[in-house]
């Protein structure tokens, strides 16, 4: 490594800072790197620096490696439930004062590095205490293996640095807030918990800020921590990245801002890993949690069974289908499930699609066009929307559920070629259920196809899972839309009808037609889910009473809501005390998804409850008294 360089810039105006940044580079990059190191300190939102150092310097010495702490962000809806869980993480590497050590924020505001304080008697320990203690001499590992380092990257500065503190010696943990009056978010972080990122961790508008480093140990050992801390160079391996702006070209600029936008209104989103089959626990980041979140009501997604009959069809037809339906891509399995559906749907005729969102988009812009018109449900799933957008037809959007609307919309849209009204059967963020006859009655009475899509319905809703007419007791809709990555545990989307629409959509629906056909292996899991699901009922009844168990329990702790399906939704309203309730429930070790806009309406948020027929009444019951207690707190 001794063809290797720190660069480091830092800038100021009137003395006081603007913008400081340090990479570790190859040789060969370092006077690019330092070009846009000035770059950056020239174009800093807090005004232009009226001097800028910048400071290149070759390393002699072995770089240490160390791997990233692990990341974990907490999303919380006041400083104070930001502090409180500040606490709560610090007490488990045994610090006691938070409160005490929160308040020295206003001390190192006018530092320009950081205090380092006894754990135990809060004693400031560095000598310089004007300056505070520096960690310098570090990078990302990758950035330098790309020979050009990122220079706009906070995020992964900040965790590179917490990582080097938390390897130095008798650092116990850090607090790091903002000191900029608009920036909330802050971390704290251990070696044992990792980087904790808390969203909110002081109110905006508050100057005070910087970082905190906490010490235990022999007082003469505090010369070693700091000769750490400023001298040894440091890379730092795995850093995981929150923006992926930091390499990106002028052009991605505009991207960037639109993150940054999601991110600073707590809507951005991010996917998790859950290790291990699906079913009703998972490990999320090491920890195991109960899911109450998946759409695989059934536990159909793991069940022996099917995963064999997934696994046969590969050995058998292959793992891909090679080509889309009306080509290559029909297989056994394909047939086989087209006509199962039928039988277990009662309808004439099946169609398959890749996805349930292809088969509503799929099914709608073939049914209409320009000219036509659709009304759709105001709480319909997005793609159903979309399939709407998509047909360029007339939309007009009927009130919620309501029936009257519907029905004096439809009386005045004449004039339109064809009509088509659809909605969901169980609303996928309400969990209510369409009411069928009526809304059949309506349509008929206009003479207006109908479509219905039972997406959460299959396996769900009716004493056999059958759907919506089962419930009822009533016919078909002329369209019905159905998937088999729920209930069904596979993947894939369905569209049931009588032999003339589906040979119709065979004709004219473009996601069918221009799409390669699903995989046989999903395929024939789903065949195999089915036909669990028709030989063992009682699935669907023990999802049924772990629904009523659930809600009995919620309204035991004073918390009502609607139990007609496998989804329970909680309003709760703010999109942040939504994410901060669920991040709570994460803590006690539950997974409830806060559902945002624009999933639904802004101050609709809520923590959506998906029940299956595998969680144990102990799961349950505990879910629903710590739900319960997290909404009174
Ligand atoms: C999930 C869902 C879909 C889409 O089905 P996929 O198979 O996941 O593409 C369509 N409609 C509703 C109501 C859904 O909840």
């Amino acid at each position: 490594m001794s063809e290797t360089y720190s660069v480091k810039m830092r800038a100021s105006s009137d003395g006081r800072h603007v913008s400081g940044a340090e990479k570790i580079v190859p040789v060969g990059s370092v006077s690019k790197v330092a070009s846009r190191l000035v770059e950056r300190a020239l174009s800093h939102e807090r005004g232009t620096p009226d001097f800028i150092n910048v400071k290149i310097e070759s390393l002699s010495s072995d770089i240490l490696r160390l791997k990233a702490l692990p990341v974990m962000t907490h999303v919380v809806a006041t400083p104070a439930e930001g502090r409180a869980l500040a606490a709560r993480l610090l007490a488990e590497a045994g610090i006691a004062n938070v409160d005490e050590i929160m308040v020295r924020f206003s001390e190192t505001h006018s530092l320009r590095g950081a205090m380092l304080l006894d754990a135990d008697t809060l004693e400031r320990l560095e000598p310089d205490q004007s300056r505070g203690v520096r960690a310098t001499y570090m990078d990302d590992a990758a950035a330098l293996a790309k020979g050009t380092a990122g220079v706009k990257n906070h995020y992964a500065e900040a965790i590179v640095l917490a990582t080097k503190v938390q390897n130095a010696p008798n650092i116990i943990a850090e607090i790091c807030v903002s000191d900029d009056p608009d920036y909330v978010t802050g971390y704290v972080a251990t070696r044992e918990l990792g980087y904790r990122r808390i969203t909110v961790l002081k109110e905006k508008g508050d100057p005070n800020g910087g970082r905190i480093f906490l010490y235990r140990g022999p007082r003469d050992g505090v010369a070693k921590t700091i000769e750490f801390l400023e001298k040894t160079p440091v890379l730092v391996d795995d850093v995981p990245t929150l923006s992926c702006a930091a390499n990106a070209p002028r052009r991605f600029d505009g991207l960037a801002d639109a993150l940054d936008a999601r991110q600073a209104a707590g809507l951005s989103r991010r996917c998790r890993t859950l290790e291990g089959p699906t079913g009703p626990t998972a490990i999320v980041d090491g920890r195991e949690l109960v899911v109450f979140a998946s759409n695989d009501y059934l536990d159909l997604a793991r069940d022996p069974r099917v995963v064999k009959a997934a696994a046969d069809a590969a050995n058998e037809f292959g793992a891909g289908s090679g080509g889309a339906r009306l080509t290559t891509g029909t297989q056994p399995p394909h047939v086989r499930l087209e006509s199962a559906l039928a039988k277990f749907k009662g309808s004439e005729a099946v169609l398959l699609y890749g996805t349930g969102y292809m088969a509503n988009v799929g099914a709608i812009s073939a049914l209409v066009g320009k000219g036509d018109v659709v009304l759709s449900d105001e709480l319909n799933h997005a793609s159903i929307i979309d399939g709407c957008r998509l047909s360029g037809a007339d939309v007009l959007v009927y009130r919620h559920g309501d029936m009257e609307d519907l029905d004096r919309k439809l009386g005045a849209c004449r004039e339109h070629r064809r009509r088509l009204a659809v909605s969901d059967g169980v609303f996928s963020m309400d969990g209510d259920i369409l009411d069928l006859p009526r809304f059949l009655e309506v349509t008929r009475r206009h003479d207006v196809f109908s479509m219905v899509d039972e997406a959460h319905a299959t396996g769900v809703v009716g004493c056999t899972g059958r759907g919506l007419a089962e419930h009822f007791g009533c016919e078909l809709p002329d369209v019905l839309m159905g998937t088999l990555s729920k209930a069904l545990g596979s993947e894939g989307g369905f569209v049931c009808g009588s032999k003339l629409l589906v040979e119709y959509l065979r004709n004219m629906s473009r996601p069918f037609i221009f799409s390669t056909a699903p995989g046989a292996p999903a395929m024939a899991a789903a065949l195999a889910a089915l036909e669990v699901l028709v030989a063992e009922p009682g699935r669907v009844a023990k999802l049924r009473e772990n629904i009523a168990l659930f809600v009995s329990e919620l309204a035991r702790h004073g918390v009502s809501v609607r139990g007609e399906t496998a989804i329970v939704p909680v309003v709760v309203g703010d999109e942040k005390k939504a994410l901060a309730a669920s991040a709570a429930l994460e803590e006690l070790g539950f997974l409830v998804p806060a559902i945002r806009y624009p999933t639904v309406a802004r101050g609709a948020a809520r923590l959506r409850v998906a029940l299956m027929s595998a969680h144990t009444p102990e799961q349950l019951r505990a879910a629903a008294s710590s739900l319960a207690k997290i909404l009174k707190s």
